[in-house]
Order: structure tokens, then C-alpha cells, then sequence
């Protein structure tokens, strides 16, 4: 068996400088579709190609002429114009031994004369060639025809490598983009040994958004510009700008750096508001830094903008890359990459429920429902940590629809068995921004036959609403059904007076982090007595969170709250330990 051209010894090289520059697009591309139609017109030849050499086969971007989109490598023609870099003519391939017996010979399409020019990369490398091919045998071209396929052969090259730097180009900076700085990593990386690269993230993309919204796309491109141009003028003028992502800009200083100066001096400057058509504009700024120093390839962009990330979140301004800034995002990743199946899984998610007594009664009406995740390899998983991560994701409402088809069932059962309890969950934001979760939670209700008053809501505002209007639409369609709306976590976060008075809620829960220090500190102790005051004036019930001893439960208490949860009097609990701690009537106040 015939195995074809030996390989040239730049092969793996060269394969290299394959993947990057042809990607075998689906698309046709016109312009080669045309260049391959004028060689074959100009040299009246039957068949004309643009072959890539790749390890295996031949693949062609344009063809006129056969129907086969690639051919074996062993079977290439163009794989012998890679030994040389050189044209390639047989004249007849029936008496030239490399080819006598190749399948394109002896076979269909039956070639006998073949003329190829390389096509050259910058560093020397081809990648395969632009042919023709007849099918009968021919004298040699001339001298004009030879130089005439080079510059063919060269007008691809051009083609390919303008196709390649428009995908390199951010469209409204006009800077290279991320595609391109990774590249550029590699290679300066491979140059120097050593480099540092930098994000710079300007803002947090909400807050873009935020000005899309307000001022419009066209103005906050043209911020994005006016950052451009003053991080331009303090970079020094030898370093490349990219852009890596809508909100973040990158660079990189070749060899060691020991101290150092470029990051203060951009946070520096971005004290001062950027200025777009007459608005000043502050930008917070934060940058990330990552060293590299040997040629261990990983995913060093995802690193730096963690680094950048952390940088702006902290207010720290800039930050050299920590090792525990990935082990954080790995989890996150983790846990969110698992949570779907979590949702869809019979024995992952479970709720357990914890009571709330009413004051000064001491009586349990009503219990939380709180939702726990047992993870098949990373053990029992807190709320904490995975509600705000599922929140930043699509997979919030499946979580919601989870936990309320939970809650309705459980209360379904209490019912039947005679229990009267009210079982309040969690909902966040998000969950009322659309009606949806209303509509659910009316079907199932109407299904169960389930009075209204047997659920309670407690809503924390953990992220800023967007759409405040539509959020008081649904609070007010459930308590216009007579569910209980508690405002949860008060006293923290974006909880405030103003805030509390546009939401149409008859429950404040005050804050865990106010109760539990009450007896230890003087100031919280006035805060918490006041804000029971106020509240109760208002016209509110008062609910203590967090109550975990005698001395915190005897003030909340005698300052007039109605209600009161926390380890003291039980920590949340299986269904049936639930049951059972009701019936022994487990706490007397
Ligand atoms: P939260 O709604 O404010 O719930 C109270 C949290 O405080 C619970 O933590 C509870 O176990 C804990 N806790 C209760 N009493 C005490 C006490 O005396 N001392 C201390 N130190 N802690 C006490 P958990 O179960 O880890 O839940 C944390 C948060 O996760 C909840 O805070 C809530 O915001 C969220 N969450 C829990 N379940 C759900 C759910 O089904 N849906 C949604 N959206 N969020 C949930
Ligand atoms: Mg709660
Ligand atoms: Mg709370």
C-alpha cells in the first residue's frame, strides 16, 4: 500500500498553524469559491482546489471540479509540496513513479497533470496548496503561467488571513480581543518565559446595563470608548490593549516585574469620573494580575478576571492572582453544574421545618421550611451557600417550583392528619418578578383544596429588584389571596424604612446578626428595641430570628415582639421530629 508523501519535518508545527488558521467552517466562502474558479478558467482545467493538508486527509475550502470535499492524506498530491515549500508540477503522473499507482490515478477523477503553489504562512509554514488538475497529460507552463498560480496561491494566503484577524478584532473598540490575547500569551510566553497578564474590569456588567437602560446602547459604547482611550494613555506605548469581554479590557508586560506601578496608576486615574458627552461617569475599577512563569498551559483568562472580579468586589483596586480565588469558583461551578440533576433526583433535596412561636402565648402556629441538600459526594450543603448561586442562574425557578411542591404537599398531609400549622417558605426576588410562581402556587392550592392562610412567604431582598412594580403586583395578588407575606433578613442588606413602605407586607422578620448579639452589645440592644418599637407602631408583626438563649428570649419578649425562632426553641427538624415536638409541646415560654 501506497502511504503517500513522507511528512516534512516541521509537521507538528505546521499541523499547529493549521488548526489555528483553517477552521473547517461549513460555509462556503465566496472568495475562495471564486479564486478557484478563475485558476481553473485561466489555466482551462477541469478541476482546481484549495487543499489544506491536515494529519489524515486533505480537506478542500474550495473545489471546482470533483464532487469529494477531502481526500486521504496517503492519496494527496499536495502532501509531496509540503517537503519543499516549492510548485509542484507532474506532468504525467501515469510515469512518475510516486504517483502511477495513487487511487486519483488509477481511479476517478484519473489525473495526469497536476501544478500546485504552496500556501505560505509568514513563518514558512504551508498549509496545503492551490491546485489544478487534468485529466489528460500537458507540456510545462510557461514562466508566466507558473508566476501567475503564485499569485493566486498568495491572494488565498491574503484571504485567509484577513478572514482570521476580522475574528480577532472587537468590532465597536476596534482593539484585539480575547481570541487574540490568548494567543498573544502563547507566543510572548514562548519569546520571553515569563510574563504578567492583566484584566481590568471597569464596571460590574449590571451596572453597563444599568446604563444601556438609562442613557442608551450608542452612549455606553461610547463610554467604553472614553475608558478605552484614558487607559490607552496610561499604559506604556509598546503594550496592546484588548478587549476580553464586554465590561473588561486586558494587557501584558513581557519578563519580570518587581515592583509593581502600572495597576496603581490606572486606579489612580479612575478616581476621576470618565466623562461621556458632558456626564461624568465613576468607574469602579478593579484589576488582576497573574504572573506566569513557566509554559504549564491552563486557563489563565479565567484566572486573571477572578482575580480582577475579587479586586472590584473587595474595593481593593487590584489584586495579584490567589490560588483560592479558583478552589471558590471550582466549587460554585460545582455545585451549580450538579444542582440540575439535584432538582431532578428523588433523594438530594429535602426540607426540614423550624418552629416559631407566637409571643407572649409561647404557642407553635407556624414552623420555616428550609431546604437541604445532600450532595452525593460533597456531603450535606447549607443554603448559604448555594441559594445566592443558584439565584445568579436559570435554574432559580425549578428550585422555587422544588420547594413549593414540598411545602404544599407537606402542609397537605398536616391537614389531613388535624395538624393546624402554617408553613411559611423562602422566596427571593426573582421569584416575583414574572407572575409565574403565583400562578403555580394559586393551581396548586386550588388543587389541594388547601386554604390560603396555611402558607406564609418570607421574602429576603438579596439582590436589588429590577422591576419593582411588577414585584408589588405579586405580593399584592397574595395577600389579596390571604397569604402571609413576611419581609425576611430586616434590619440588613437593602431592607429599609422607605423600602418597607412601598411593599405591601404585615410581617417584618428581624435580622439573625441584630438578635444574637443583643445581650452583648449596647448599641444593637438600643437598635433592636427601637426598631420593634417602630415597627409594631406601624402596624407590623414583629418576628426574632436567631434566638438562641434565655436572656435574648426574655427581651424580645418584654420589648413586644410576636413572634420568636431560634435554636433556643428548636432547630429545624425532619417532618416527623417536627410532629412529634409539637404534640410534647417541646417549649414553654
Ligand atoms: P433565613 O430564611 O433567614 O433562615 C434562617 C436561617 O437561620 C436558617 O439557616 C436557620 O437554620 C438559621 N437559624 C435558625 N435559628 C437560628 C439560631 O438560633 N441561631 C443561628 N445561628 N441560626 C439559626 P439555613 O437553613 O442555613 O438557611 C439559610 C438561608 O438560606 C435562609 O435564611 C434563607 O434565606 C435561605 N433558604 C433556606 N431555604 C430556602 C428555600 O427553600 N428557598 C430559598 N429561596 N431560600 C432558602
Ligand atoms: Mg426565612
Ligand atoms: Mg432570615
Amino acid at each position: 500500500m501506497d502511504d503517500g508523501a513522507p511528512l516534512p519535518q516541521t509537521e507538528s508545527k505546521r499541523l499547529e498553524r493549521v488548526a489555528q488558521l483553517c477552521a473547517r467552517d461549513t460555509q462556503e466562502d465566496p472568495v475562495f469559491n471564486k479564486i478557484v474558479a478563475m485558476t481553473s478558467e485561466y489555466f482551462n482545467a477541469p478541476i482546481a482546489l484549495i487543499s489544506i493538508v491536515d494529519k489524515h486527509e486533505q480537506w478542500f475550502k474550495a473545489r471546482i471540479g470533483i464532487e469529494e470535499c477531502s481526500t486521504p492524506r496517503s492519496a494527496s498530491f499536495c502532501a509531496y509540496s509540503l517537503l519543499d515549500n516549492q510548485p509542484l508540477e507532474i506532468l504525467d503522473a501515469r510515469s512518475d513513479p510516486r504517483f502511477k499507482a495513487n487511487i486519483l490515478v488509477t481511479g476517478a477523477p484519473f489525473i495526469r497533470y497536476y501544478a500546485s503553489a504552496p500556501l505560505l504562512t509568514d513563518d514558512g509554514l504551508s498549509l496545503g496548496s492551490l491546485c489544478f488538475i487534468d485529466t489528460v497529460a500537458r507540456a510545462p507552463m510557461s514562466a508566466q503561467d507558473a508566476a501567475m498560480l503564485n499569485h493566486l496561491a498568495e491572494l488565498v494566503m491574503m484571504r485567509i488571513m484577513g478572514v482570521r484577524s476580522r475574528n480577532y478584532i472587537d468590532q465597536p473598540t476596534g482593539l484585539f480581543n480575547r481570541l487574540r490575547f490568548e494567543e498573544d500569551i502563547r507566543e510572548t510566553l514562548t519569546r520571553e518565559g515569563a510574563i504578567r497578564i492583566y484584566a481590568v474590569d471597569v464596571t460590574s456588567p449590571k451596572f453597563l446595563n444599568d446604563v444601556v437602560k438609562a442613557l442608551g446602547y450608542s452612549f455606553a459604547q461610547d463610554l467604553i470608548l472614553a475608558i478605552k482611550q484614558r487607559l490607552h494613555a496610561l499604559l506604556p506605548p509598546e503594550c496592546l490593549l484588548y478587549k476580553i469581554s464586554p465590561t473588561r479590557f486586558g494587557f501584558l508586560i513581557a519578563g519580570r516585574v518587581d515592583r509593581e506601578v502600572i495597576s496603581p496608576r490606572i486606579i489612580e486615574s479612575f478616581k476621576t469620573a470618565v466623562d461621556c458627552h458632558g456626564i461624568p461617569i465613576l468607574m469602579h475599577v478593579g484589576i488582576g494580575i497573574l504572573p506566569i512563569n513557566g509554559n504549564d498551559e491552563q486557563d489563565w483568562l479565567r484566572l486573571v478576571i477572578s482575580a480582577a472580579d475579587a479586586a472590584r468586589d473587595r474595593g481593593l483596586g487590584y489584586l495579584l492572582y490567589d490560588p483560592t480565588f479558583d478552589a471558590t469558583q471550582q466549587r460554585a461551578f460545582t455545585l451549580l453544574s450538579s444542582l440540575s440533576q439535584a432538582i431532578r433526583a428523588e433523594d438530594q433535596l429535602r426540607l426540614v421545618f423550624q418552629p416559631k412561636i407566637n409571643l407572649p402565648s409561647g404557642r407553635c402556629e407556624a414552623v420555616e421550611a428550609l431546604i437541604r441538600w445532600d450532595h452525593p459526594l460533597l456531603g450535606t450543603i447549607s443554603p448559604a451557600e448555594f441559594i445566592p448561586l443558584a439565584e445568579k442562574t436559570a435554574l432559580m425557578p425549578s428550585l422555587t417550583s422544588w420547594v413549593l411542591n414540598a411545602v404544599i404537599n407537606q402542609a397537605t398531609l398536616w391537614r389531613k392528619r388535624g395538624l393546624v400549622l402554617k408553613i411559611a417558605m423562602n422566596v427571593t426576588v426573582g421569584d416575583l418578578e414574572s407572575p409565574a410562581f403565583v400562578d403555580t402556587l394559586i393551581g396548586r392550592l386550588e388543587a389541594e383544596q388547601l386554604p390560603a392562610d396555611r402558607l406564609e412567604l418570607e421574602f429576603t431582598e438579596s439582590t436589588l429588584m429590577t422591576n419593582p412594580t411588577e414585584v408589588v403586583q405579586q405580593l399584592t395578588r397574595l395577600r389579596n389571596l390571604g397569604v402571609e407575606v413576611a419581609i425576611d433578613d430586616f434590619g440588613t442588606g437593602y431592607s429599609n424604612w422607605i423600602y418597607l413602605s412601598t411593599l405591601p407586607t404585615s410581617t417584618v422578620k428581624l435580622d439573625q446578626s441584630l438578635i444574637s448579639n443583643l445581650t452583648t452589645n449596647e448599641k444593637d440592644k438600643r437598635l433592636v428595641k427601637n426598631l420593634i418599637e417602630l415597627a409594631s407602631g406601624l402596624g407590623y408583626r414583629v418576628v426574632a430570628e436567631g434566638v438562641e438563649n434565655q436572656d435574648i428570649f426574655d427581651l424580645v419578649k418584654a420589648w413586644g415582639c410576636h413572634e420568636a425562632q431560634g435554636y433556643l426553641i428548636g432547630k429545624p427538624m425532619a417532618a416527623k421530629d417536627l410532629e412529634a415536638w409539637v404534640n410534647s409541646h417541646a417549649f414553654t415560654a
